[in-house]
């Protein structure tokens, strides 16, 4: 009988989907690929066979249905079509999973209820998961379907970390509270970190750093994370490519009492036109590097700005896990931009946190440490895998049951 060791990895956003095939004898990937501007009158579709070139068919996706059902064509001709007896199950990426779920779930009718029931909390994200489940399940409906969520490494969090200072009442009411986003990168950069180390995850305590478009920091002790910088919706903390992060709720009432923005507006303006573009009308931190190295005061402030908030988490997650062995920079920024990783650890060796400059300008893609040999905290570039990571604890999950 053929083994089913694959798992396909969707990532539905709102208007695109993500996939990849791997295998999980050897974590290869078998396929990935890209499906976006679903909705639009031109959408895009490139799907990347292993060790293959690219194919791009650029044509009408009127919805996620008629998108998965064209990747589904494309995995079919590689000959791992959905009806491969190989696949185990599919792992969906899920936003927000609430405080309900905390670790991979299979979809049952009630499941989806509940991640529908989250709708309220994360409108822009749980809906295109929501029917990323759907097609997939109508596509093969004896197929595994398992939950991971971006929330999950976050519900351990304790309460007086996790919880607003408001009336708790409302906060209960409305489920307002902390969540936290980029668990998956989270867990699976702090396990990396600590196998770099040489340790077992509950020996180290680690501050992870996943720098993407989307920013976020955590402080993970001992393997169970203990506090994160974004909340109910992944707007607040560090500065991002466009999002503010952090900033006083006085600026909301301020903007609609004085502004006469409406809420909508305000909306857009904190989530699409702040962070970095906000500050110098670029969000892609290469662009801020070159045009700051240029002399352009905007790009200065902005790429100022970044660092100063970075730094702020990176001190408060110090004192909140009062010994820290690493310190973990992820994701496009974190793992690229070796001036972002030089100046949020300047000048901080009285803290333990050195950074060499020969080892934080080598450029590679593997886990690697850019402090010196005996520093008191490692810092490390540990690049993310968030869909290795989704199809691994789908894998296990689906093998227990
Ligand atoms: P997301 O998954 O959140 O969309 P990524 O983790 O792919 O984002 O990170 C995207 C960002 O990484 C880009 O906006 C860009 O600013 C940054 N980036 C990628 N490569 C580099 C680089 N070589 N130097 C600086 N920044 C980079």
């Amino acid at each position: 009988m053929t083994e089913a060791t694959r798992v396909l990895v969707l990532n539905a956003g709102s208007s695109s989907v993500k996939y990849q095939l791997i295998d999980m004898v050897d974590g290869e990937r078998l396929a990935a690929g890209l499906v976006e501007k679903i909705g639009e009158r031109t959408g895009r579709l490139v799907h990347t066979p292993h060790g293959a070139p690219s194919r791009e068919a650029v044509q009408t996706f009127p919805d996620h249905s008629s998108a998965l059902k064209a990747v589904a064509e494309e995995l079919a001709e590689d000959g791992h079509g959905l009806d491969s007896p190989e696949l185990a199950a599919v792992g969906h990426r899920v936003v927000h999973g609430g405080k309900r779920f905390t670790a991979p779930t299979v979809i049952t009718e009630e499941v989806l209820t509940e991640i529908r029931r989250l709708v309220p909390v994360a409108p822009l994200h749980n809906p295109a998961n929501i029917t990323g489940i759907e097609v997939a399940r109508s596509l093969r409906p004896d197929l595994p379907q398992v939950a991971v969520f971006d929330t999950a490494f976050h519900t351990t969090v304790p309460e007086h970390a996790a919880r607003y200072a408001i009336d708790q009442k409302t906060a209960d009411q409305h489920r307002v509270r902390r969540y936290g986003f980029h668990g998956t990168s989270h867990q699976y950069v702090s396990r990396a970190t600590a196998r770099l180390l040489g340790k077992d995850p509950a020996e180290v305590n680690v501050i992870v750093l996943h720098l993407g478009n989307g920013a976020s920091a955590s402080a993970v002790a001992g393997g169970v994370c203990v506090d994160t910088s974004m909340g109910l919706t992944p707007l607040e903390g560090l500065v991002m490519g466009t999002r503010s992060g952090d900033l006083d709720p006085g600026v909301i009432f301020h903007l609609h009492r004085v502004g006469g923005l409406s809420i909508d507006e305000i909306d857009d303006l904190l989530n699409r036109r702040s962070g970095l573009l906000g500050l110098c009308g670029d969000n892609d931190m290469r662009e801020i590097i070159r045009r700051k190295e240029a002399g352009d005061q905007d790009a200065a402030l902005a790429f100022d700005a970044y660092v100063h908030r970075l730094r702020k988490y990176l001190g408060g997650y110090y004192a909140v896990l009062g010994r820290v062995d690493a310190i973990a920079f992820t994701a496009g920024v974190g793992e690229n931009a070796a001036p972002v990783r030089a100046a949020a650890t300047a000048g901080l060796e009285e803290l333990g946190i050195v950074v060499d400059p020969e080892l934080n300008s080598v450029r590679s893609s593997s886990a690697r440490f850019i402090s010196p040999e005996h520093a008191r905290v490692a810092v490390a570039v540990v690049p993310t895998d968030e869909e290795l990571e989704i199809a691994q604890q789908a894998f296990a999950l689906v093998r227990e049951g």
